[in-house]
């Protein structure tokens, strides 16, 4: 069969935002996209869903509806590569050849990691943002609670929006707060991890929520079983070189599950042994295959993965594709950037922005939003302005100021193998 210019695997943020970024380098480039689903998902507004703020309606479009004029959509899941002959193996068993391929089916959701989870999600106060149709019942506990315990959980890294389990735990405290029954709520912060956030100067200014709130934090505390009906959570506490078993009761319970690369990726030739897709940090481009791409969450890059990091990584696996197609070496690069607006109130954002190894890098000058401090403007930013940004800008290829680095060609080891790629 004839080779498609581009295959993409996964409709999400990632798919979506490089299929509009090539289109607009070079319309009418031939690009086809493998996703299974009817439905794109907005998932940063969850958070805003389960703080009462958006309905989870504001957060859902068609599949049809995002994916780019002039990209055929391939209506089922991907199921394996090979990617030596260079093609990607669909679920009914029938192929895709392909020129150049990129790989962003997004991250697997491990909920049965932890033993009766499964089960009781939705009920026995047991909730998590991480699911669009449960981030709703976040915010009936978080409204009509009037005393009682509350745990939030936080598995060990790497998770997308690394930032979400704590945020869903702010907006919670704060109903709690304006209601007046927030001293009658018991509320504990279970981390698998022993920090707050991962970049240290952010956690000033959450320190300060934490005690306003009351909030006990738990580090090296990772939750492993619940027993809804008898609403008790129990976690695998890291003490030094020794581990131990805590049980805790809970009348709500907000789980942020384990997360791994999807079966089907780790049982691939494209990825590393957490089943995420081996690629080179800066250029984004596989380290095996010179004609593979990878980007967002399923991806290694050690960024945190989140939307904001897609916005500026589709722009550079754009560029580096039509590189390759023109038989040279992808030349623009990714820095790492990541964001994660931190919700510590209704009205109030605390702006995390940063590269690979958590250098700081804000966006706005300090007299506009001053991240490390909690503000009204980056609130503002969060409910108002990035939803647009993101559908009607990252999702349809525009750039503004996200456009890529793009350095001097200098030759590399994949040269050879760009150079030689399907011409058929
Ligand atoms: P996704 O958007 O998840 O898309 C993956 C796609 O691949 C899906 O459509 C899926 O159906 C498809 N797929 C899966 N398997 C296959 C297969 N076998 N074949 C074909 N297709 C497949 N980011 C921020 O920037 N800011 C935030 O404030 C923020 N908050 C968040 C809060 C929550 C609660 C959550 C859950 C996420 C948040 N994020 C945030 C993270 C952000 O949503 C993700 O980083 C982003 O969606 C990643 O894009 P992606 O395309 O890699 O994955």
């Amino acid at each position: 069969a004839k080779a498609r210019d581009v295959v993409i695997i996964g409709g999400g943020a990632a798919g979506i935002a490089t299929a509009s970024s090539l289109l607009k380098r070079r319309p009418g480039l031939g690009i086809v996209i493998v996703e299974p689903r009817n439905h794109h998902y907005y998932q940063p507004g969850w958070t805003l869903v389960g703080g009462g703020v958006f309905k989870r309606e504001e957060t859902e479009r068609s599949m049809a509806s995002v994916i780019p004029k002039g990209v055929e959509w391939v209506r089922t899941a991907c199921a394996g590569f090979a990617p030596e002959r260079s093609e990607v193996i669909l679920e009914d068993g029938t192929r895709l050849h392909y020129k150049t391929l990129v790989v962003a089916p997004g991250l697997k959701l491990d909920w049965d990691a932890i033993d009766g989870l499964q089960e009781t999600l939705g009920r026995n106060g047991v909730t998590s943002n991480y699911k669009f149709d449960l981030a709703p019942y976040t915010w009936e506990l978080a409204s009509t609670m009037r005393g009682g315990r509350a745990l939030f959980t936080q598995p060990p890294m790497p998770i997308k929006c690394a930032g979400a389990p704590q945020k869903a735990m702010y907006l919670s405290c704060d109903e709690w707060k304006r209601r007046g029954v927030l001293s009658d709520m018991e509320v504990y912060f279970h981390n698998a991890g022993g920090v707050l956030f991962g970049v240290a100067d952010y956690v000033p200014a959450l320190m300060k929520y934490v005690d306003q709130y009351g909030i006990n934090l738990k580090f090296n505390e990772n939750l492993i079983a619940v027993d809804g009906a008898s609403r008790k959570a129990t976690f695998r506490v890291a003490d030094g070189d020794e581990t131990r078993e805590e049980v805790r009761d809970f009348d709500m319970l907000h789980v942020c599950p384990p997360q791994t690369g999807h079966d089907f990726m780790k049982k691939s030739p494209l990825t590393n042994e957490a089943g995420w897709v081996k690629v080179d940090d800066q250029t984004l481009q596989h380290k095996d295959y010179g004609n593979v791409f990878g980007l967002g969450d399923g991806c290694s890059t050690p960024n945190a993965k989140t939307a904001a990091a897609v916005r500026k990584q589709a722009p550079v696996v754009a560029h580096n594709v039509l590189e390759v197609l023109d038989g040279r070496a992808p030349n623009a690069v990714y820095d790492g950037y990541g964001s994660c607006p931190l919700t510590v109130e209704r009205g109030k954002v605390v702006l995390a922005e940063f590269l690979y190894g958590g250098k700081v890098a804000p966006s706005f000058p300090a007299w506009m939003i001053d991240g490390k401090k909690p503000t009204r403007a980056a609130w503002l930013l969060k409910e108002k302005l990035l939803p647009a940004i993101y559908f009607d800008g990252m999702l349809k290829g525009h750039e503004w100021l996200a456009g890529p680095k793009v350095l001097p060609h200098r030759p590399t080891a994949h040269d050879a193998q760009a150079a030689c790629v399907d011409p058929s």
